[in-house]
């Protein structure tokens, strides 16, 4: 295979070279990217044949209670998926190959490779494009599954809506006691954005270094709530109360949940509050969500997200700060206070009290 795949890069290599030397009249520096351009996926076809994971073993035997999930999930009541003959529903070929969060330690260094010399040269973003899956025979539980996967083709330079790059295709051949039991493809193009051109011949500077600061999602302000983000503004924490039955309500909303009334007046929050819940944010990192000393590891680490009971009654999601994410503890008593989040948001955020 690796022979196979060497030949045809030669081939390829060598004819387009010849084409390029015969249009004298074409622009020489067109005929010079094409060029690097078929060189550079020489380089990438040399990666054709190499194993992406050797040896793999599936973390689970082919299981009964993965099969039910999985029906349940796809809302597939196949009889064939249950009962004392049950196999497993041949679309769960790859489940039974996958890593887990832990991730796989069968992977070869070829694939990371590969990816190292695409990004190398623009190719930064990846997506996800198309799987193929043969069948060959049912998997049943108890079976040990094993598998082999292996770069199969790194196509020429392509150009899609989404920018300019090479389709990898990763075959994994699954089997079952030892037995081929089916074959899964998969493609990804690596490709550098439409906005910001692939060069081939030089490496690019990564991308972050461009990135503007990560920035908090913006409020949705309506007719419904404007005269909460009025009161922001202002520096004031604003609860409607519906003026025929006196029921404080938050988040602001057109009518009263107790008696349907479409009348309300406001009253300004006194600022006295406790946690009535919360959670910590780990994962996936939010660095905008931690760039305000919610966290001691500013740019990504956890966060508590609380939910405070307010003196008046109401209880609203907000960011608790002055006390480290894993201090928060239910009943602690907090503080309103507004929080500058950036040049065009304030927000009403909660401060715990100190010990
Ligand atoms: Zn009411």
């Amino acid at each position: 295979m690796t022979a196979d795949a060497a030949g045809r890069v030669a081939a390829g290599s060598s004819g387009a070279g010849s084409s390029g030397a015969g249009k004298s009249g074409a622009g020489k520096s067109e005929a010079g990217r094409a060029g690097a351009a078929d060189r550079f996926h020489a380089l990438l076809a040399a990666f054709e044949g190499r194993p992406a994971a050797t040896a793999g073993r599936g973390k689970d035997t082919v299981n009964e209670p993965m099969i039910r999930h999985w029906c349940e999930a796809m809302g597939d009541a196949n009889p064939a998926y249950s009962g004392p003959d049950a196999i497993a529903p041949p679309t769960m070929l790859q489940a039974w190959t996958m890593g887990g969060l832990s991730g796989h330690t069968d992977r070869s260094s070829a694939y990371d490779e590969l990816f190292a010399v695409l990004e190398g040269a623009g190719f930064t973003s990846v997506v996800a494009t198309d799987c193929e899956q043969e069948y060959l025979r049912p998997l049943r539980p108890g079976q040990a599954v094993t598998f082999d996967a292996v770069i199969e083709s790194v196509s020429p330079r392509k150009t899609t809506k989404l920018g300019t790059g090479h389709f990898v295709t990763t075959r994994t051949d699954v089997r079952a006691d030892g037995e081929l039991a089916g074959t899964h493809r998969f493609r990804i193009l690596k490709y550098a954005p439409a906005a910001a051109p692939a060069r081939a011949s030089a490496p690019v500077k990564p991308v972050e270094s461009a990135q503007p600061k990560p920035r908090r999602p913006r409020p949705v302000v309506n007719r419904d709530n404007q005269g909460f983000w009025d009161g922001v503004r202002e520096h004031r924490l604003l609860i409607q109360r519906c003026t025929a039955c006196a029921t404080p309500r938050f988040p602001w909303l057109p009518g009263c949940n107790s008696c349907a009334s479409l009348d309300w007046d406001t009253v300004e929050a006194s600022g006295a509050a406790t946690v009535f819940s919360y959670v910590v944010m780990h994962h996936p990192s939010f660095p905008a969500f931690t760039a305000h000393e919610q966290s001691a590891a500013a740019g990504g680490g956890p966060y508590a997200v609380a939910l405070v009971e307010l003196a008046e009654g109401v209880r609203m999601i907000t960011n608790i700060t002055g006390v480290p994410y894993d201090e928060v503890r239910i009943g602690l008593p907090v503080h309103l206070e507004f929080l500058r989040v950036d040049d065009d948001l304030e927000l009403p955020v909660f401060r715990g009290s100190e010990g």
